[in-house]
């Protein structure tokens, strides 16, 4: 057979690229060869050569999906330990991964405590959907709350719901987490009542349907919307322990081992069961979560009012260092994760670095107006206290200089690592004093009352990773009075001008 010129060939890639063809153009000569190597006749070749463009194309349009889609992480219905969850019914979820349910418009709602596999399911049966052809969308509610808010603000809401209408399935994470605020509610409502038969929605929720009116806040509201959503659903529900905490074992070791030197614990790892893994590591930053959410409720904080950023254990220091800008995030060493892992963070799109940290901070800031904020001691020993400070303080100026923070704003520091302090003099329940030795700072006390003591004694009790490490250092901290540090203000100005 005669070959083509190679001039000829340079035209043929120029006629396949105007035809957009790009798989014809990448194969065309290894399937010629092989085509030549069969004795195929020309036909055989086109055929083939054109299946080859068809698959590319839809695998690549399955990829775009699932791109457009925005998991916060990809799990499939394949690595679900089904046998741990023995309250999912199997048959149901292979039923549902067909994509039907999306046809007829039903919704899917999975109801179930922290950490039990709905995240996983729900991403895995819209991936499943994506792959089927679906458009998808995963948003937390949260996140999808606070886009709604504004873009009403920006006059922009009508785009954003007709983004929504075209989906195919709407994926609604952590219904339990969503802010109390009125608007946010009815916003959220609106998109429900709107994918009403005409948008599969999914939705996770660790929240039984009694508590929905807490989060709606009203019973009209709360009734409309689970009737919309449960009319035509299905319901899976994950019952029982948490899938990541279930190794308790090994999870209080690495709460433990954590805090012990080096040679200690690889002493301890080689006698261990096994080693904590990245898991055990995002699951350790999990249930810190659940104590906090469990101590500030004590103190009068509701869990919507508490913000998780979600960044790394041990790294604030190497954002401000040597992590700075986005082209390069940290990683944590111990979760692997360049971004926030945990449900429910300010800003799971954000990355480890410290123009993202700021930009995280001065958000949640700007949201809530604060006219106190309260932040560790710069001089504390810790490098994550520390870095917190400076994080705090480079948020703070740069809203001052936008005026959406007052130049009056107080910022009063708190002591918690540094030599000899909490100092314990008499007994438990005994005064703070001043710390001699810091120098830059005023010091101001305030009084608790006995409940207010009590209160605060409960919260901490509610620690219990942290209080099996360090027992006696954190009840040194329950004393009568609490005391802070204000800084001269160079001090802070001298931070913020750092970077
Ligand atoms: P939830 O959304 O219910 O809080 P997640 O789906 O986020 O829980 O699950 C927590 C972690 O445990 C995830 O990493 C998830 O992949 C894993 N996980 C939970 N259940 C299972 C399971 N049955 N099989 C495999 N992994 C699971
Ligand atoms: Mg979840």
């Amino acid at each position: 057979m005669r070959r083509l010129e190679s001039k000829s060939l340079v035209l043929l890639h120029h006629h396949l690229k105007a035809l957009r063809l790009p798989t014809f153009g990448t194969e065309c000569e290894a399937f010629a060869a092989r085509a030549a190597h069969d004795n195929a006749d020309h036909l055989t070749y086109l055929l083939h050569l054109s299946e080859a463009e068809l698959l590319e194309r839809e695998r690549k349009a399955a990829e775009r999906r699932l791109k457009a889609a925005r998991f916060p992480v990809l799990k499939s219905l394949e690595s679900f330990d089904f046998a741990a969850r023995p309250s999912v019914n199997r048959v149901l979820v292979a039923e549902l991964a067909r994509g039907a349910f999306i046809d007829a418009r039903e919704n899917v709602l999975l109801v179930g405590n922290p950490g039990t596999g709905k995240t996983h399911l729900a991403i895995g049966l819209a991936a499943a959907a994506c792959s089927k052809g679906y458009r998808v969308r995963f948003y937390r509610v949260t996140e999808l709350v606070t886009l709604l808010i504004e873009a009403r603000d920006e006059r922009a809401l009508l785009g954003l719901k007709g983004r929504l209408a075209k989906l195919d399935l709407l994926v609604l994470d952590e219904f339990g987490y969503v802010p109390a605020s009125k608007v946010g509610a009815e916003l959220l409502f609106d998109v429900v009542s709107t994918a009403y038969e005409r948008t599969s929605l999914m939705v996770t929720t660790n929240l039984p349907f009694d508590h929905w009116t807490e989060v709606l806040g009203s019973e009209r509201l709360t009734g409309a919307t689970l009737d919309r959503l449960t009319h035509r659903c299905q319901i899976i529900e994950t019952k029982g322990e948490s899938y990541r905490l279930k190794d308790a074992k090994v999870f209080q070791n690495l709460a433990t081992s954590r805090k012990k030197d080096v040679d200690e614990r690889a002493a301890e790892e080689e006698f261990n069961l096994r080693k904590p893994t990245d898991d055990d590591y995002v699951a350790l930053g999990e249930l810190r979560q659940q104590e906090a959410v469990a101590a500030t409720r004590h103190l009068g904080l509701r869990p919507q009012d508490v913000h998780f950023l979600g960044f790394p254990d041990g790294g604030l220091a190497e954002l401000w260092r040597a992590h700075w800008l986005r082209t390069q995030p940290y990683t944590s060493p111990y979760t692997r994760e360049e971004s926030p892992p945990y449900p429910g963070a300010v800003n799971p799109d954000a990355d480890y670095d410290g123009m993202d940290l700021t930009s995280v901070i001065a958000r949640v800031l700007e949201d809530f107006r604060p006219t106190v904020v309260v932040i560790p001691h710069p001089y504390d020993r810790h490098p994550d206290h520390v870095h917190t400070t400076y994080f705090v303080t480079e948020a703070v100026q740069h809203l001052r200089g936008r005026g959406v923070l007052s130049p009056t704003l107080t910022v009063l520091t708190y002591l918690v690592h540094f030599p000899s302090w909490p100092a314990k003099r008499g007994p438990l329940f005994d005064r703070f004093l001043p710390i001699a030795g810091l120098p830059d700072s005023a010091w101001v006390e305030t009084e608790l009352t006995p409940e207010e003591l009590t209160a605060k004694r409960a919260a901490l009790e509610e620690y219990r990773s942290q209080l099996e490490v360090m027992n006696g250092f954190l009840r040194s901290f329950l004393c009568r009075n609490e005391i802070f540090a204000t800084l001269d203000a160079n001090v802070l100005s001298r931070i913020a001008s750092i970077h």
